[in-house]
Order: structure tokens, then C-alpha cells, then sequence
């Protein structure tokens, strides 16, 4: 591994592997198939760019986003790399041109969209390259319990199979389920691959949930205190990153915006002015950051929840990318979760598939409602259980709020639940414990029961986020249905008996931002 060493400082500049890396070049150099999960920022592409470096002939990189194919390409010029593309956005004497260059051993890199492999005309013409090396990249593409399927991706494997000369495969991804590894595993065909797990943590970053802030307000302050620092702001809808923008300029930020509505130049324009830090901060939906290599993002805001845990940590991962701290903070406000399964109702995934996402809303809910440590629920949805201890210093852990007895309270919530029959959802129960006055109560006939008002001394919010964080501890669960109805679990009904007590961080109030404007 000295040489693959040597090349790394020659190349790169960089002193050392970070973990994983060498063992991944290794494993590729001696010709075997390789699967490498790791994080966000972990440094996938070295994994490939090197090995296509040290073995002869051409390596090719299947990369999903066109639009940054240049930039990767211009990347590895800079540190005097050989290497191109083939995309769409090329003429077809460009491809031929780039293809005969290639042919005659003038790349050492070829970077192609899924696509392209389903061309006849390509397929031919790549029989005549020595091919050293297949790298994928974001392989989780290709599976459709990824969070992220193109159908395009499975046009890799028979492409794979028709090739003359098998080369040695390589896929990359930063999505650790079981069922993305074994899909990426069989549906390219790898060769009692070596797997490669780097872990998920990334210690460098600082999580924190605003529950019930005033956003906007929240990001004017969070980023007049963070003036030099580069950032991404994520909201969920064009709309949103439209006015979120205006309301950043008004207040004199050097802000740009991208999403899906804006031209393609437009969309360019402000991407590398971003990173060229022309502008430091980023107002976009997530269709901006895949493949976007900005190594010193110091925060990323998430302005709506996603739609799952993955998207999340993947877009919150783009912070710190070069090992410096970075903050992750992520503003709840329950029209998020409306939104979201709105979208997934309205999507065209057969019912299985709208279960699953349902399921993996109601973990990122969770995620906003837990008043535990935010960095071991991350770590132990991604199935790292190892990871039983509170860090200490994320959002939560270092809220400075005090863990209460809230066992009596529990008690009538879970009590109401189970009055109710466990037929209805979090609002109605809700309207139960407040001794709500509206027209569905009444067409119930809820009134008479005893725990109807049985908690009035609260507001009608503090009681729904009462639930949702009973939900989140796992004292009660939703079904997964269109229309959840609250249920009591095996843990609840122990407190119901008194065998167990409820211990939580006091119900927070709307945070307000402390002096110097963070969280933590
Ligand atoms: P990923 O694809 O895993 O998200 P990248 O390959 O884009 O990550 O790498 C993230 C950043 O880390 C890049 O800026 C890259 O140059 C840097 N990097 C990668 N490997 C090393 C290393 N061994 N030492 C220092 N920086 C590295
Ligand atoms: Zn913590």
C-alpha cells in the first residue's frame, strides 16, 4: 500500500487514508469486488480514483448526475488526473472524439451516466477499452428500497454481463440497510464481493432539533451569528427556498438558491458561486448537494423535516465534510409531517412500498419528538446498537433541561387512550384530555367519560406534543395507516399498572435562541 501512499500525497496532498480508504484500494487492487458503505463526506471517491491510477487501462465511473460531472472532471484536472466524460450534453463528434482518446489509453478515468450503458452505439464501442475498473457510485441507486431509486441503474448489470473482459466492480454507497446491500450485491452481479462498512458516525457533527421555533426568525439569528461561516439552508418546497431567499437578501446576506424550478444555468451559476464562496449561504430544496464536493460547510439548517432518516443524515452530512465541526439543526414544525404524507400519498408507489415510506416517516418523527440523545438514535436506526451511550453534547443531551417525573400525567393519557378504545388519532385525543368543545367531541359523545378534561390544565399543543413524545419513547405507537390511530404498547401498559415510571425532559417551551445564537 505504499505506492497507493505515495500517490495519495502526490496527487491529493493529503497526509494519510482516512479509515476504510486502504483497505478498499487494496481490496480493489487485488481484483476484487468491493461494496464500501460509508458516510456522506467519508471520502468515497479516492476509494476509485486511486486503484484507476495504479492499474492499467481506463476505469469507469457510473455517476448519476450529469450536471456535475464537469465539476468532478475539473476536480481531477486540478491535481493533474487524467479523465472525462460521456453525457448527453455532448455532441456526438465530442463522444466520438472522447471515446477515440480513451481508446488510445489518454484517460485514466471515464466518468458516464447510467444511461449512456444502454446505448447499443456505446456498448460496442467500449468492447475495445481496457477496462481496469468499474466504479459505481451512490449503488444505492439501484435498489428501490433505497431512498433514491433510478431505474437506470439497472441497466448496470447486464451491461456488466455482456462485457467481453469482466472487469473488477467497485460500488459505493452511503445507505447501510440489509436489504440495499444484498440488492446492490445481486443486482450488479458482484463476485463474492468484500464488504466494506466504515460506520455511520460522524463525530465532528453537533445535532440539534428546534421544536415550535419561529423559523425564520431562528434563521435570521443563527445566521447573523454564523457570518463567515459557509452553509445550507434545506426547505422542503420551491416555494419555500423562493421566499426564504427573498427574506436572506432583504437582510443583506450573500445567499443564492437552487431547486428544480431555475434554469440550468441559473442553477450552475449559483452552485459554483457557492463554492467558490462568492456567496456562503445556500437556500435550496434537496435537489441541491448529491456529488457537490464543498468540504467546509459549517452548517446545514434543515427549514422542514424530510422524508426519511436517510435523506436527512445524508443532507446533513454535507457539514464538516473535512473533519472541522459542523452544526445540524433541524427545525420541526408539524405541518412538516402533513406535508410529507401528503407527498407519499400522492406518489405512484404500489401500497407495500407506501407502507414502507410511512414507516420511515414516522422514524424521522421520532427523531423530532425525542427528547433522548440525537446522535444514538441516528446511530442505532442506521443498526450500529453498539451504540448505547448518551453523547453528551448534542442538542438534547446538552439542552440543560431537566429530566422530571411524569408518570401521572402518562397515566392519563394512556388511560384516555385506552378509554377511547384505542380507535383515534393523536388530535382527537388530545381534544379528549383538553375537554375540547367542538362539533366531533360532540358527535362522540365523549363528554361523560372520566377522562374527558382530565388534562385542561394544558394547552391543546402541549398535549399533542405530549403524545408524540410518548409515541417517540415507545409508550405508545401509531398504526401505519392512513389515518394513524393511537395504540398503547406493551410499555405503556406497565405504567398503566404502576410498574414503571415515565421519566422526561421537561415538555420544552418554544425555544428561544440563547445569546450567542446556537442551540447548544
Ligand atoms: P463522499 O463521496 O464519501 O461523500 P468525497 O469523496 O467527496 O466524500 O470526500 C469528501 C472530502 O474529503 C473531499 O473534500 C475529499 O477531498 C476529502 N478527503 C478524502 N479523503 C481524504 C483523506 N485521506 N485525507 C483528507 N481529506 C480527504
Ligand atoms: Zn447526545
Amino acid at each position: 500500500m505504499q505506492k497507493a501512499r505515495d500517490l495519495l500525497r502526490k496527487y491529493y496532498g493529503y497526509a494519510d487514508f482516512r479509515p476504510g480508504q486502504a483497505e478498499i484500494i487494496g481490496s480493489l487492487i487485488k481484483g476484487t469486488d468491493t461494496l464500501a458503505v460509508m458516510p456522506t463526506g467519508a471520502g468515497k471517491s479516492l476509494c476509485y480514483q486511486l486503484p484507476a491510477l495504479m492499474l492499467p487501462g481506463t476505469a469507469i465511473v457510473i455517476s448519476p448526475l450529469i450536471s456535475l460531472m464537469k465539476d468532478q472532471i475539473d476536480a481531477l484536472h486540478g491535481v493533474g488526473i487524467p479523465a472525462t466524460y460521456i453525457n448527453s450534453s455532448l455532441t456526438t463528434a465530442e463522444v466520438n472524439e472522447r471515446l477515440y482518446n480513451t481508446r488510445s489509453g489518454r484517460y485514466k478515468l471515464l466518468y458516464v451516466a447510467p444511461e449512456r450503458l444502454e446505448s447499443e452505439y456505446f456498448q460496442e464501442a467500449i468492447q475495445a477499452l481496457a477496462i481496469s475498473l468499474l466504479a459505481i457510485d451512490e449503488a444505492h441507486c439501484i435498489s428501490q428500497w433505497g431512498h433514491d431509486f433510478r431505474p437506470s441503474y439497472r441497466a448496470i448489470g447486464p451491461f456488466i454481463d455482456r462485457l467481453a473482459n469482466r472487469p473488477v466492480i467497485g460500488a459505493f454507497t452511503a445507505t447501510a440497510t440489509a436489504t440495499v446491500k444484498q440488492d446492490i450485491i445481486a443486482l450488479l452481479g458482484l463476485k463474492r464481493p468484500d464488504t466494506y462498512y466504515t460506520g455511520v458516525d460522524r463525530a465532528n457533527l453537533l445535532f440539534a432539533v428546534g421544536r415550535g421555533e419561529n423559523k425564520k426568525e431562528f434563521v435570521l439569528k443563527y445566521v447573523a451569528a454564523n457570518k463567515d461561516k459557509a452553509g445550507i439552508i434545506y426547505a422542503a418546497t420551491r416555494k419555500e427556498v423562493d421566499n426564504l431567499y427573498i427574506v436572506l437578501r432583504k437582510a443583506g446576506w450573500p445567499v443564492g438558491k437552487y431547486h428544480a424550478g431555475l434554469g440550468d444555468d441559473e442553477r450552475r451559476k449559483s452552485q459554483e458561486a457557492f463554492i467558490r464562496d462568492d456567496i456562503n449561504i445556500m437556500v435550496a430544496t434537496n435537489a441541491f448537494g448529491m456529488g457537490i464536493d464543498k468540504p467546509d460547510v459549517r452548517y446545514v439548517i434543515h427549514y422542514n423535516m424530510p422524508r426519511n432518516m436517510e435523506s436527512y443524515y445524508q443532507e446533513a452530512g454535507r457539514a464538516g465534510r473535512d473533519g472541522e465541526p459542523g452544526e445540524c439543526i433541524l427545525l420541526f414544525g408539524a405541518q412538516d409531517i402533513m406535508l410529507q404524507k401528503f407527498l407519499i400519498e400522492q406518489s405512484v408507489l404500489d401500497s407495500e412500498r407506501k407502507a414502507g415510506e410511512f414507516a420511515k416517516l414516522k422514524s424521522m418523527v421520532d427523531y423530532c419528538h425525542t427528547p433522548a440523545c440525537l446522535r444514538r438514535y441516528i446511530l442505532e436506526y442506521f443498526g450500529e446498537t453498539a451504540a448505547a451511550e448518551e453523547c453528551g453534547h448534542c442538542g438534547n443531551c446538552n439542552d440543560g433541561n431537566e429530566l422530571v417525573d411524569i408518570t401521572v400525567e402518562a397515566q392519563k393519557v394512556l388511560s384516555c387512550i385506552v378509554r377511547l378504545r384505542e380507535r383515534y388519532g393523536i388530535n382527537l385525543i388530545a381534544d379528549v384530555l383538553k375537554g375540547a368543545k367542538n362539533k366531533k367531541v360532540r358527535q362522540l359523545g365523549v363528554e361523560e367519560l372520566s377522562v374527558y378534561g382530565i388534562l385542561k390544565e394544558y394547552g391543546l399543543q402541549e398535549l399533542k406534543d405530549l403524545i408524540n413524545r410518548l409515541i417517540a419513547t415507545g409508550y405508545l405507537c401509531l398504526t401505519e395507516s392512513e389515518y394513524p390511530v393511537v395504540k398503547v404498547t406493551g410499555q405503556g401498559a406497565a405504567v398503566l399498572k404502576d410498574e414503571a415510571k415515565v421519566w422526561q425532559k421537561t415538555p420544552k417551551r418554544p425555544q428561544t435562541v440563547t445569546k450567542d445564537n446556537s442551540l447548544f
